[in-house]
């Protein structure tokens, strides 16, 4: 074997750090592409509508008046106040500016906070499936994942009771994502409330992922800021990339206590310094704006998922329940896995990109256990393409189990 150079020896920590199953299928598909096959991808969780034009002026608008420097690593004062406004508009709650920080993207956000309150040897629950890099953080930080595995027969919602059941004396925090990322899942108010039931008791801390909030078409969503006592518990995220669908600009939000904004203020200093200025401009004006614009993507997404149900439901050996949010479904495969003679999931989603040029992600690259036998579909294409791309694959599956 060739000895690495010391001076690129991973540390332990390092080793804890692991790859993001949407961002292998990325680069798999470009490999089909390469190879001439055409290829539908349901792949990535990125959405496809352009964002209102005013939004993007106001970007090109700083960045004409030279706001493009360092500014305070918590964001633009405006931005921070605006986010403040909105957010006590739209759940009812109390929040002051200060009690805001501007990250870059969620993911500092979920980064950052999973880091500061997880101690070496801490267990904190997360969802399986889930976001991967809540589980890969929790390691990074010396903690251990407590898995919460989610249950098609509770529609994949982490209930109380299944939070309860996951309690040791060593869990100090859980982490709620909701609507949630790989299964469309969604917290309901009872949910909320018996969560935050036992933050209170156990004293708990629960880092509550609300990326998704704008993605519902069954029901409400209840934010946990919506709970009086939040400060005691609850740091909030979300940010602009999902209902504004500007993933790429990497503004995130982070809502908690002061003390906690002030330690992340230190964390931002030490790894970014500040989000972006330019692009927080841009921001302020997608929250000056409102919501209103978003009704009809929210339709359109809502015909969209309908017709992802449907045409799953179509393919021999596939179950899929209709979920009440995000932009994601998770068909439950097992039979199909089995009809076709694969081992798991993976083989099967491997096979589906290169034989039938479908991207579908298995449900184990979020990110352990809970996701074999399932897949994640992410409707981010047009109703059109959505029955192509299904089709082709209830065709190579009819045409394969005919053998
Ligand atoms: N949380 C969840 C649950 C997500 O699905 C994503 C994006 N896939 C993020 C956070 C990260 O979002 P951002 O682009 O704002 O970093």
């Amino acid at each position: 074997m060739k000895s690495i150079p010391p001076t690129l020896i991973h540390s332990t920590l390092a080793q804890q750090l692991e790859p993001e199953g949407a961002f292998i299928y990325l680069n798999l598909a470009l490999e089909a592409k390469k190879k001439g096959i055409e290829v539908v991808s349901f792949g990535i969780g990125q959405p496809d509508f352009k964002p209102p034009e005013e939004v993007l002026n106001a970007i090109k608008e700083a960045i004409d008046k030279g706001f493009i420097k360092y500014i305070s690593p918590l964001g633009i004062p405006e931005l921070r106040a605006k986010v403040a406004e909105y957010l006590n508009q739209k759940y009812g709650t109390d929040i002051k500016p200060e009690e805001v920080a501007i990250t870059i993207g969620a993911k500092s956000a979920v980064f950052m906070s999973i880091a500061l309150l997880t101690r070496p040897g801490d267990e904190v629950i997360v969802p399986d499936p889930g976001f991967p890099t809540y589980e890969c953080v929790v390691r990074y930080a010396g903690g251990r994942p407590v898995f919460l595995v989610l249950r098609e027969e509770d529609q994949f919602r982490m209930t109380p009771e299944r939070v309860e059941q996951c309690l040791t004396k060593n869990v100090r925090g859980i982490i709620i994502n909701t609507p949630h990322n790989p299964t469309g899942s969604m917290l309901t108010k009872e949910d909320v409330k018996g969560v935050m039931e036992i933050a209170r008791k156990k004293n708990l801390f629960i880092i509550s992922d609300e990326i998704y909030e704008d993605y519902v078409y069954e029901g409400e969503h209840y934010s946990f800021l919506k709970e009086p006592d939040w400060r005691d518990h609850v740091i909030y995220i979300s940010g602009f990339s999902k209902t504004w669908a500007l993933t790429g600009l990497r503004i995130g939000i982070l809502v908690a206590r002061k003390e906690i904004i002030e330690r992340i203020d230190l964390f931002a200093t030490n790894v970014y310094s500040c989000p972006p200025a330019p692009f927080q401009y841009g921001a302020l004006k997608a929250l000056e704006i409102g919501l209103d614009w978003f009704k009809k993507i929210r339709e359109d997404y809502r015909r969209r998922r309908d017709t992802a149900w449907e045409e799953l439901n179509k393919i021999p050996g596939v179950k899929a329940l209709k979920m009440p949010g995000a932009f994601y479904l998770f068909p439950n495969v097992k039979e199909l896995v089995k009809k076709m003679g694969y081992k798991n999931v993976d083989e099967l989603a491997r096979a589906m990109l290169f034989e039938a040029g479908v991207v579908l992600l298995p449900g184990t690259a979020f990110p352990m256990y809970g996701g074999e036998g399932y897949m994640r579909v992410s409707y981010v294409l047009p109703v059109e393409k959505i029955r192509e791309g299904l089709g082709k694959v209830r065709e190579w599956v009819e045409k394969k189990i005919r053998g």
